[in-house]
């Protein structure tokens, strides 16, 4: 075909040993009389950092002309050419992009698998389809135009599905196909992406040592390059001065942000309460603290962010810090203040107003914020559970709805969502489903349409 090259004739050549080598990864010239000219450094503002893996999942429609990536023209194909989607798997598909980023990952090239918006230049690197796809014999692996310079806006071809689930091999079948975009020839080096030689390292990159040029032997450059000539090309020295060293990572100084959900501030609990947190990074969690009073209680690596506070912390107050980590250290803490109350069988085993709730004393109806009493949110309760029915607010704490006698005396346990909560006058007798006199002398349903609804828990620090 047309632009026929040595490497082609180097397997027709060599036939006998082309079985042990890969097959071939071509490149074709734009322009063959420039065969052997110097190879120059293009403009900066021309060069664009940007690969483009299209993989063509609605498949790509490739029009013959000189290259332009963002109008899927190319000077590969002789007529109009439809390439099939990649039929590697979605997996498959993330470790080839992975691959082809960290062979890339030494200069500033951005590898990206979205189409770049329109008005940006950059190389599209198809990575999909089979060598018929555009016309060429089979057995072709990829294929690129070259030039000895850089091609803006340059189509290269890598036919995936030849091999879809040779990642290696496609990897640097896609890193060889670019890098001909931008004027690197075949090197005789199987450490290098731009070898037509099996063997060498499974994971290739670009060898920062002069070389020969070649496919199946040593041979003369097909370009004249800076500092080597036409006797020898550097394709690490060559990628470095088109794009420059990769960009250093803007350190991450963000720190998570952490928000204990359980207990709420304040709240009456019992011992062995379980403590959960929401924590969020910019980047990622690394891990999360539990302390009560100061004392580490617990750590977690990863989410659920939960504990259970030691049944050692016994009645009284207690702080409760929750303090998250990222990798670079960057930590956060939450904190709430939240009670033990005493132990109870009833009402009689507690101080004062305080009624008993599943075992433990906590605020009663006549105490500020107590239970029963009437509130408008949740920082207005002793237990930080502001409830509304469609009439009523009251403060409520959680209760077992499979527990009949859970709440104190004058209170049922109703639902909330998932959980169960004591409320006013709506239980007591054991029943459920029937109409009970409420403390505020109106109605209440019990699990006739009627649920309460907590508040929603507003952010703490
Ligand atoms: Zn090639």
């Amino acid at each position: 075909m047309k632009g026929t090259l040595a490497a082609i004739s180097a397997l027709t050549t060599l036939g006998m040993v082309a079985s042990v080598n890969a097959a071939p990864r071509e490149l074709k010239w734009t322009d063959e009389s420039l065969r052997g000219a110097i190879w120059e450094q293009p403009v900066a503002a021309t060069v664009s950092p940007i690969i483009y893996m299209n993989n063509c999942s609605t498949g790509c429609t490739i029009t013959p002309g000189s290259n332009n990536a963002p109008m899927n023209r190319s000077s590969i194909p002789n007529q109009t050419s439809n390439v099939p989607k990649y039929t590697g798997s979605a997996a498959q598909w993330n470790q080839l992009v992975a691959c082809v980023r960290a062979t890339y990952a030494a200069y500033n090239v951005q590898v990206v698998t979205d189409r770049p918006p329109a008005g940006t230049n950059y190389h599209m690197a198809i990575v999909a389809g089979t060598p018929q796809s555009v016309g060429m014999q089979s057995g072709v692996l990829g294929v690129s135009p070259f030039s000895c310079g850089y091609i803006a806006n340059s189509v290269s071809f890598t036919f995936a599905n030849v091999i879809p689930s040779n990642i290696s091999e496609l990897c640097w079948t896609v890193a060889q196909e670019t890098a001909h975009s931008w004027g690197l020839d075949h090197k005789y080096d199987n450490r290098d992406p731009m070898t037509y030689l099996s063997g060498g390292p499974a994971m290739k990159t670009f060898q920062n040592q002069a070389g020969s040029c070649g496919e199946y032997s040593a041979r003369q450059c097909q370009c004249t390059y800076a500092g080597t000539g036409a006797s020898a090309m550097n394709s690490h020295a060559l990628i470095m001065s088109l794009f420059g060293p990769s960009m250093p990572a803007t350190p991450d100084t963000m720190p998570p942000a952490v928000s204990i959900t359980s207990p709420a501030a304040n709240a009456t609990v019992v011992a062995g309460f379980e403590v959960t947190a929401n924590i969020t990074d910019n980047v990622a969690v690394a891990k999360a603290e539990l302390r009560i009073d100061g004392n580490l209680v617990g750590t977690d690596m990863a989410a659920p962010w939960s504990w259970s506070a030691p049944a050692s912390v016994g009645q009284g107050s207690h702080r409760i810090e929750v303090k998250a980590y990222d990798a670079a250290n960057n930590s956060a803490t939450g904190t709430v203040d939240v009670v033990i109350g005493f132990v109870c069988t009833g009402d009689g085993d507690c101080m004062g107003s305080e009624v008993c709730l599943s075992g433990h004393c906590v605020a009663g109806p006549d105490m500020p914020g107590g239970l029963g009493t009437p509130c408008a949110d949740n920082g207005e309760c002793t237990s930080g559970q502001c409830a509304t029915s469609e009439t009523d607010n009251y403060c409520v704490d959680s209760c077992d709805p499979a527990k009949a006698d859970s709440c104190p005396s004058g209170f049922g346990c109703v639902l909330a969502g998932n959980t169960g909560v004591c409320w006013p006058g709506s239980g007591g007798d054991g029943s459920s489903g029937g109409c009970n006199t409420g403390g505020d002398g109106g109605t209440v349903l019990v699990g006739l349409g009627f649920a309460a609804v907590l508040f929603s828990r507003r952010r703490r620090r």
